[in-house]
């Protein structure tokens, strides 16, 4: 028999009494190579003009190449966030403004808003309940005349279905962008996550499985794309005007997003503890999920057949009717047992202002007013069951980026777990 004040929430004594040590991939390393460049005195070796180093100084083009004999791709354009990237991929792929491109509601806000920054409007599509990634029923279905590009996040730590997204690319003749900054690593049947798409890439900010503090890593096998992300993350049109004339050479919009050395040292540094640092995720992550196993109504991250995840977030969902209590509750009541970095929801990126009220410049409809107002009006209604259900009723997670998570720590979250499920009677009758 358990009694209701057993439970922290009610008084009892927490699970978990001193703070998880944070997760950091910064070490002496780290400090030696940014030192070494400090040093040199050549911070930066960027130019914005015709010449080598129109591309960068010897750490940027270094980090480059490590990147892409890493992932196996011909080119790595690095940026200074992912942000950046995102948007230079955008503007790589040269669609005419106004028109569609499908994506998530359940990602970052800069998968969309690097969307909106070109003039292009988003359209949000539904999401797998499994994996949290794009459902590809969903994007189908959200496909009109006027769709040019699909912007797929990797969600979480795991691959989208990214055979079926290239297969529905084939078929709609769209472009295909995959935002894997969450799952450096993550594999599907063999390729790295990021690297299947036209244009995909990685962040290296300070929350991600590595990091320069700021930064980002654009990858692509198509030459094409790859020069003009050159050009657009360094003011394009300055070098351009130097060269031959061509329909891109001339009038790409270009701007600075150019990554410093000292980043691109501490980034290709970084690069060599991924591997540790995604195995460390995954060890912790598998434990934590074989301790949850016979917890009924919470189910643990689920990991599609072919993909290898790397745990961003730990994502649980709750059969809220079978348990008979709120979300709200159980983690109110995990938090007081010491559980950190929980986080109830996700985005639900439809639902912003921004997007809902169509509100990206101050009193203009751009990009909205270049779609049919039917359309328009149909994109500021649509709701996403699947999203909407998990973010207001079922779903949480847990930040596993934040901490370590040693053994002991992962065996004390089991105990709080555990403890919570064992009142939840207590909980029920609160
Ligand atoms: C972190 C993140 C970004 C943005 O990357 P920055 O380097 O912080 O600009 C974009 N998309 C997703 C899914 C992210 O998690």
């Amino acid at each position: 028999m358990t009694s209701k004040n057993d439970l922290a929430l009610f008084g009892g004594k927490k699970v978990i009494t001193s703070p998880f040590k944070d997760f950091s991939t910064i070490d002496e390393s780290d400090e030696h190579v940014a030192m070494k460049v400090l040093k040199s005195k050549r911070l930066s070796q960027y130019i914005g003009d015709k010449g080598q180093f129109f591309l960068g100084g010897k750490e940027v083009r270094n980090l480059e190449n490590k990147f892409a004999r890493f992932f196996q791709v011909e080119s790595a354009i690095s940026v200074n966030s992912w942000t950046s990237g995102l948007w230079a991929a955008i503007g790589a792929l040269g669609l005419e403004p106004g028109s569609e491109v499908i994506t998530s509601p359940w990602t970052m806000a800069a998968t969309a808003t690097t969307i909106l920054h070109w003039n292009l409007v988003p359209v949000f599509s539904d999401i797998d309940p499994n994996t949290f990634n794009l459902d590809i029923g969903s994007v189908e279905s959200n496909i009109s005349s006027n769709t040019r590009a699909i912007v797929s996040p990797d969600i979480f730590g795991q691959s989208a279905n990214i055979e079926l997204l290239i297969k529905l690319c084939q078929k709609y003749d769209l472009k295909l962008i995959s935002d894997t900054a969450q799952s450096p690593m993550a594999t599907r049947n063999g390729y790295f996550a990021g690297t299947k798409a036209d244009i995909g890439g990685f962040s290296f900010n300070y929350h991600k499985h590595i990091q320069s503090g700021e930064g980002g890593m654009i990858v692509t096998n198509n030459s094409e794309y790859a020069e003009r992300l050159q050009l657009l993350r360094n003011h394009g049109e300055v070098y351009l005007s130097r060269l031959p004339k061509s329909k891109w050479k001339y009038g790409i919009l270009g701007m600075n997003m150019r990554l410093g050395e000292i980043e691109s040292a501490i980034a290709a540094n970084q690069l060599d503890k991924l591997e540790t640092s995604v195995n460390s995720r995954r060890q912790s992550a598998e434990a934590f999920t074989k301790g949850l196993m016979n917890l009924d109504g919470l189910r643990t991250p689920v990991v599609e057949q072919g993909n290898d995840h790397v745990y961003y977030v730990f994502g649980l969902d709750l059969d809220v009717d079978l348990l008979g209590v709120k979300r709200e509750k159980i983690v109110r009541a995990l938090e007081s047992e010491g559980v950190m970095a929980l986080e109830i929801g996700y985005q639900n990126l439809h639902l912003l202002p921004l997007f809902r009220e169509q509100l990206t410049y101050k009193g203009n409809a751009l990009p909205y007013s270049l779609i049919s107002r039917k359309r328009a009006n149909f994109l500021k209604r649509q709701s996403l069951p699947i999203a909407e259900s998990l973010h207001k009723k079922s779903f949480f997670g847990i930040g596993w980026c934040v901490f370590e998570y040693s053994q002991t720590e992962v065996q004390l979250l089991v105990e709080a777990f555990q403890k919570v499920w064992s009142n939840l009677d207590h909980l029920r009758s609160e």
